[in-house]
C-alpha cells in the first residue's frame, strides 16, 4: 500500500516512511493512497476469526512491503501474549448496551493494543536495518506508559516521555516512573498536555536536532496506531452485529480511536454513526455539532486523558471532508495554526453528521454515570469509560449501541471514590508498581531546555 501526506498528495511514501516518520514533512498526517475496500462476502470471511488471526488480515494490507505474512504472524502472537484476556479485549453486556473492554494489556488502557505492536515493529525495523533510534513522545497520561511496556529493554532504542507535572493520576505515572530498564527516560514537563505535545512537535520540526538522534514518535497520529485500533471494530461488529444498526460511542481526545473506527467503517464495515463523546474540553463536540472548530484553553477534569484542545488526527478528517484537496487542507490547518479556529460550512456539517454524533459530559455527570452503572448493574466504568457510557443517554440513538472502555478505573482511584466511595485496586499483578521507587526529572516548558535534557540522556549500550 502507497500512502501520501494529507497537505501533498503528490509525492508517495512507503509504510516504513509512515511509520518511522509519524509525520510528514510538509506537516501533514500520512493517509493510504487508497483504502482497500472489503465486500461483504470478504466481511463474512473474517467474521469467525478469533482476535488474533483477525488482526494478521486486517493489518497485513496496510503493511505488506514492511514484512512477510509470516513476520507479522509472530509480532502479533507475540504482542498480544501480554494481555490478560486470549481475544484481547472483552465484550459485556449492561442491560441493552455493550462495553467493550480494551483495558486488558499490561499498563490498563486501550492504548496497549496499538503500542505493542509497535515496540515490536520497531524490533523488526531496527534489526533489518541495523540502526537505533530515540523515541520522544507526549502523554496525557496513558500513551507514556503503554509506550514504556512497549518499548522498555529493547536493544538500539530509547524512550523519552514528556508528561505535564502533576497533571496525571497518581497510578498513571507510577506505571511510567516505575520502570528500571536504562532505555526509560521520564520527563515532568511544567506545563499542560498541550504544551508536552507543542514540545515534541518543535523537536521534530528542527530537523537538525531530530536527524541527529534519529527522533522516531508514537504519538496518536501515527498511521500504525490507527491500523492496530481499526482491528477491534470488525472484532466488534462480527461478535454482535444482529438486524439493528451499529453505533459506537467512543470517549475522545485526540480523535485518534474514533477515527480508526471511521477507518473501519470507509474499508466497508457497516457501522451507523460513531459518537464522539467528550468531557468539558469539548473542541470535538463544539465542531461536530456547531461547526465551531476552535481552541479554548485547557481545563482539568477527572478524565485527564482526553484533556486535549488540539484534536491532531482531526486534520485526516478534515482532508476528506474537503473531498481529499491536499491545497485546502494545508490552507484550512495553517488557518487553525494562526487563528485558533475553523469555522465548518454547512455542507461539510451535513457530511460530518452522516458518520458522528457529539457530545460533551460535565464533571457532575461523569461521575453522576460512574454511580448510576454500579448501582444498577455493579460493575465500576472510569471516568473516560463513564463519558461513553453517559453520552449513549444524550444521544438516544436507536440500535445496538457499544461502548468503548479505555481504561481501567483503577487509574483513577480519585474520582471512583468521589463517586461511589469504593476504592478501586490494580489487579493483582500491578499491585506492586505503588510501592516502588520513581524515576523522573522535572524540566521547565522550554524547546532547548527540553532538547538539552535529551541530548545529555542518549547513551548507546
Ligand atoms: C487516550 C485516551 C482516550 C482518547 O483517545 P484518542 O485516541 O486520543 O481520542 C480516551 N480514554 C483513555 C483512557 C485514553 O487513554
Amino acid at each position: 500500500m502507497k500512502y501520501i501526506s494529507t497537505r501533498d498528495n503528490s509525492k508517495e511514501y512507503s509504510f516504513e516512511d509512515v511509520f518511522i516518520k509519524g509525520l510528514a514533512d510538509d506537516g501533514g498526517l500520512f493517509i493510504p493512497k487508497e483504502v482497500k475496500k472489503y465486500s461483504t462476502e470478504e466481511l463474512k470471511s473474517l467474521s469467525s476469526l478469533g482476535y488474533q488471526d483477525l488482526a494478521k488480515e486486517i493489518i497485513y494490507p496496510f503493511i505488506g512491503d514492511f514484512m512477510t505474512v509470516n513476520e507479522l504472524s509472530d509480532i502479533v502472537d507475540k504482542s498480544y501474549s501480554v494481555f490478560r484476556k486470549d481475544n484481547v479485549v472483552d465484550l459485556i453486556k449492561l442491560g441493552d448496551t455493550k462495553i467493550l473492554e480494551l483495558f486488558h494489556g499490561p499498563t490498563l488502557a486501550f492504548k496497549d493494543i496499538a503500542m505493542q505492536l509497535l515496540g515490536n515493529f520497531y524490533e523488526h525495523y531496527l534489526k533489518k536495518n541495523n540502526k537505533n533510534i530515540n523515541v520522544v513522545v507526549a502523554t496525557s497520561g496513558d500513551t507514556g506508559a503503554a509506550a514504556i511496556d512497549a518499548i522498555k529493554g529493547k536493544k538500539n532504542m530509547n524512550i523519552f516521555v514528556l508528561h505535564p507535572h502533576e497533571k496525571v493520576s497518581l497510578v498513571q505515572r507510577k506505571l511510567m516512573s516505575t520502570v528500571k530498564e536504562k532505555n526509560v527516560f521520564n520527563i515532568a514537563i511544567e506545563g499542560n498536555f498541550d504544551d508536552c505535545q507543542n514540545l515534541v512537535k518543535s523537536m521534530f520540526a528542527d530537523k537538525e536536532f531530530s536527524n541527529s538522534i534519529n527522533m522516531s514518535g508514537v504519538n496518536s497520529i501515527n498511521w500504525a496506531r490507527i491500523i492496530a485500533q481499526a482491528v477491534y471494530y470488525f472484532y466488534t461488529y462480527f461478535q454482535v452485529h444482529d438486524k439493528r444498526p451499529i453505533n459506537f460511542s467512543v470517549p475522545t481526545g485526540n480523535f485518534g480511536d474514533v477515527y480508526a473506527g471511521y477507518l473501519s467503517k470507509k474499508m466497508g464495515l457497516p457501522i451507523n454513526k460513531f459518537i464522539v463523546a467528550t468531557n468539558k474540553n469539548d473542541i470535538l463536540h463544539r465542531a461536530i455539532s456547531n461547526g465551531n472548530y476552535e481552541a479554548e484553553s485547557v481545563s482539568e477534569t477527572n478524565s485527564p486523558s482526553m484533556d486535549i484542545q488540539i484534536a491532531s488526527n482531526f486534520e485526516r478528517l478534515i482532508y476528506d471532508l474537503n473531498d481529499c484537496d491536499d491545497d485546502e487542507t494545508t490552507k484550512i490547518m495553517h488557518g487553525i495554526k494562526k487563528k485558533g479556529k475553523y469555522i465548518i460550512s454547512k455542507d461539510k456539517m451535513e457530511k460530518i453528521n452522516k458518520d458522528f454524533l457529539s457530545t460533551s459530559m460535565s464533571e457532575k455527570e461523569i461521575l453522576k454515570t460512574i454511580k448510576e452503572v454500579h448501582t444498577k448493574y455493579d460493575i465500576v466504568l472510569d471516568p473516560h469509560s463513564a463519558i461513553g457510557f453517559g453520552s449513549l443517554d444524550k444521544v438516544n440513538l436507536e440500535g445496538n449501541n457499544i461502548v468503548l472502555a479505555t481504561a481501567h478505573p483503577c487509574k483513577f482511584p480519585e474520582a471512583i471514590d468521589k463517586s461511589i466511595g469504593i476504592k478501586s485496586e490494580l489487579p493483582d499483578e500491578l499491585k506492586y508498581v505503588m510501592g516502588e521507587k520513581e524515576n523522573y526529572d522535572i524540566v521547565s516548558n522550554n524547546l532547548s531546555k527540553t532538547q538539552q535534557y535529551i541530548k545529555e540522556k542518549i547513551k548507546w549500550n
